[in-house]
């Protein structure tokens, strides 16, 4: 990553005039579609946020949750396979 991070922002607080916003106008969550190594999921809850200050609006990211699934050996190795279904009737008639 070339872009320097610096130390975690408040997502509440408007990057252009510093003002801290009570709460987001709006959430949403983002659940990441791929579990990670361990089975677990992150759910991002995003906000959007607006500042009462100045008027600008911004989008950053509330919270981050890792969900532990159960078992999650268990469930990747059951692969939705493909099913297929022979009609009995259609069988005894090629005999
Ligand atoms: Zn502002």
């Amino acid at each position: 990553m070339l872009m320097a991070r610096k130390k975690k922002q408040d997502p509440f607080i408007c990057p252009r005039c510093g003002t801290r916003v009570k709460e987001p106008v709006k959430t949403w969550t983002l659940v990441s579609p791929l579990p990670d190594k361990k089975g677990r999921v992150t759910i991002t809850i995003m906000g959007l946020f607006k500042c009462p200050n100045c008027g600008y609006t911004w989008r950053a990211v509330v919270k981050k949750i890792k969900n532990e699934v159960g078992e999650p050996e268990e469930e990747s190795e059951r692969e939705p396979g493909e099913i297929i279904e022979i009609d009995l009737s259609e069988l005894k008639d090629l005999e």
